[in-house]
């Protein structure tokens, strides 16, 4: 089967979220069967948006992977990744350790509640949009249009990159981390 090019986006605010983070980065290289990590994004910390107030700010970022896999064989491994990191389903967009969403798979467009791609919030999300753009500023989004258009409606607002960017889109360790104890963003 031809490989695929993915995007997932990642999100933690529970549990160590720079552990949680790397962990999951450290998943989708070598625990995924039939794919490869391609590129890792810068990390961000950002504020929550929407979902129950008062909770953690979340710390962001993105991964490309070559897969084999089938669109729901992706989700699916995504999903166990989620779990192995202590995922619990409770509040809608509430606190979570782990977050991996299916943002692109090739130029597939499709419907599905289970698995809609591109993912349906992606061009809203500016903790998506970003990261999504350090990796591929050429980017493509099917029934979006270019990438770069949808980053001039979305202003990075609370938001900051804790990596150094425009670093070549290696798999190589991150930069020490904590820069500052991670919490939440003055108002
Ligand atoms: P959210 O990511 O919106 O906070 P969840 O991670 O709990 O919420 O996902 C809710 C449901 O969204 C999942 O059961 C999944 O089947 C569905 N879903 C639909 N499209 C996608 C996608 N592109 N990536 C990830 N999940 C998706
Ligand atoms: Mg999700």
């Amino acid at each position: 089967m031809p490989l695929v090019r993915a995007y997932i986006s990642i999100g933690s605010n529970l549990n160590n979220p720079v552990d949680q983070v790397e962990q999951a980065f450290h998943a989708l290289a070598n625990n995924l069967p039939a794919s490869q990590l391609a590129a890792r994004s810068p990390r961000y910390r950002t504020a929550p948006a929407g979902g129950p107030t008062g909770q953690p700010d979340y710390l962001n970022a993105v991964a490309a992977l070559e897969t084999a896999l089938t669109a729901d064989a992706l989700l699916a491994a995504l999903q166990a990744i989620e779990t192995a990191q202590g995922r619990v389903r409770a509040e809608r967009w509430g606190p979570r350790t782990l977050d991996l969403d299916l943002l692109l798979y090739g130029s597939i467009t499709r419907n599905d509640p289970w698995l809609t791609l591109p993912h349906p919030r992606l061009h809203q999300r500016a903790f998506v949009l970003y990261p999504l753009n350090d990796i591929a500023p050429e980017l493509m989004i099917p029934g979006q249009g270019p990438l770069a258009a949808l980053l001039k409606n979305c202003p990075p607002l609370n938001m900051t990159c804790l990596d150094i960017k425009n670093e070549p889109a290696t798999i190589t360790p991150l930069n020490p981390f904590p820069v500052e104890p991670f919490s939440n963003l003055p108002p």
